[in-house]
């Protein structure tokens, strides 16, 4: 039962590098207003050193932060 549940991790991981891009924040087009932030729905935004940032292990490429995103600092990678 442990080895299917690691080989279903496994996959699952897999798939989403695959086919699910996380977005990403240019930080010297990010102006850092927060917008974003209180936008995404797994929390996947937050300030670091003068400008947000997106962790691409949470990211489930929505993309509701680029369509908020004053500055257009928001892409998908
Ligand atoms: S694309 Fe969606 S899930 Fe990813 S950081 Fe932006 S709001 Fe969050
Ligand atoms: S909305 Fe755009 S400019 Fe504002 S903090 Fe987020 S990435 Fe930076």
């Amino acid at each position: 039962m442990k080895q299917f549940w690691l080989f279903n991790r496994t996959w699952e991981t897999s798939l989403k590098k695959r086919y699910i891009m996380a977005y990403k924040i240019d930080p010297s087009a990010c102006v850092n207003c927060g917008t974003c932030e209180p936008d995404c729905p797994v929390g996947a935004i937050s300030e670091n050193d003068g400008h947000r940032e997106i962790d691409s292990s949470k990211c489930v490429s929505c993309g509701t932060c680029a369509s908020v995103c004053p500055a257009t600092a928001i892409s998908e990678e």
